[in-house]
């Protein structure tokens, strides 16, 4: 990869990070997000720096098999370790978002899980997204216990904390937090009007085969360049 190539991506990173703070999926300093380039590395926000305040040169570059910091000028993001793991055990993705999306930690505080009750749930999420039992954030615990969850999911709810969404790229990745929040959303209202109709496994797989799908997720799959 090349250095104008790396800079194209993180800018992206930051743009999407940005994002995701205007669009209310964190507050203040909170979450935290991350790419990996062709060489092993994967470049992390850095700690308490809002991503409204920071610029591409203040993601902190750590190399993924030995989780040494190449550059520590600044400290990384407090879940390193979370995307660390996630890094190493699953070598299909490319960019982690870590969010605090307000209805998916309402839900999540009462164990009310994500289910899928439209097609794009399906279609960006699949039609199970798992619950990780509350832990002390930050911890390698918690890292531990996400990198179980998600073996061959794209996300997961952290109960009582927030969520994660993985991708092969970065718009990937962010698309899966907003389907997340809209998906917990949609299930809260729901659930005060009754009790939903949710999609069952035959649903799911008619909506996964139609083609226009595939060829939306590969587009979405290869939308960073
Ligand atoms: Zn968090």
């Amino acid at each position: 990869m090349t250095d104008e190539e790396l800079k194209k991506k993180k800018t992206l990173l930051l743009e999407y990070s940005q994002l995701m703070q205007k669009e209310g999926l964190v507050i203040g300093p909170g979450g935290n997000t991350s790419i990996k380039d062709e060489d092993g590395v994967m470049w992390i926000s850095p700690s308490g720096i809002p991503f409204m305040e920071m610029s591409i040169d203040d993601f902190v570059p750590i190399d993924v098999s030995t989780g040494k910091i190449l550059d520590s000028r600044l400290m990384p993001s407090s879940e390193v370790a979370l995307h660390l793991f996630l890094y190493q055990a699953r070598s299909d993705i490319n960019c982690i978002f870590h969010s605090h999306p307000p209805y998916v930690i309402s839900l999540s505080s009462v164990d009310i899980l994500l289910v899928p009750l439209f097609p794009d749930f399906v279609v960006y999420l699949g039609d199970y997204v798992p619950q990780v039992t509350y832990v002390t954030p930050c911890t390698e615990d918690m890292a531990q216990l996400v990198v179980q969850a998600m073996k061959d999911v794209p996300s997961c709810v952290l109960k009582n904390h927030g969520a994660i969404a993985v991708g092969k790229s970065i718009k990937e990745a962010y698309t899966r937090t907003q389907v997340l929040e809209s998906g917990a959303q949609i299930l809260f209202q729901a659930k005060l009007l009754g009790e939903p109709y949710v999609l069952s496994k035959k649903d799911s797989q008619a909506i996964l085969n139609l083609e226009i799908e595939q060829y939306r997720k590969k587009l979405l799959q290869k939308s960073d360049k």
